[in-house]
């Protein structure tokens, strides 16, 4: 059984960054998209995307997108935490993998988290 399922061209990040439904925009540019996340985990939590399609998650986009995709992403994810003003008091950076991850939707995305003390990295 495959980690994760075949790429949907219909998941719900593939549809806002083809505009045809709604989001909170934080940051665009050539290779990703920013939002508001819809149910925020911490006082300022915001996702990042590729705005490209076939990516379901950072072990799919890692291995398999092109270099200057994957350093356009990791530049762009800094510049947005930049944006936020999260960069002095901290953040913390998440992309759920697969099951164990809790990854629910499977197009590749990075969460940015900040706003207060985050504390434990992990709780189970
Ligand atoms: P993950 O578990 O890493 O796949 O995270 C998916 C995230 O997407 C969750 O934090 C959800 O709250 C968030 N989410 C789901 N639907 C939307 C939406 N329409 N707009 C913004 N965030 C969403």
């Amino acid at each position: 059984m495959p980690a994760l399922p075949p790429y949907d061209p219909h998941n719900i990040f593939a549809r806002i960054f083809r505009k045809e439904i709604p989001c909170n925009q934080v940051y665009e540019d050539e290779y990703v998209l920013a939002f508001h996340d819809a149910f925020p985990k911490a006082p300022v939590h915001v996702l990042v995307i590729p705005k490209q399609e076939g990516y379901r998650s950072f072990d799919d986009f890692s291995a398999n997108a092109p270099a200057d995709a994957i350093a356009a992403f990791f530049r762009a994810v800094g510049i947005i935490a930049r944006q936020l003003g999260l960069e002095k008091e901290g953040y913390r950076l998440i992309a759920n993998h697969a099951k164990n991850g809790g990854q629910e939707v499977y197009h590749f995305h990075m969460h940015i988290l900040g706003g207060k003390p985050l504390g434990a990295m992990v709780t189970v």
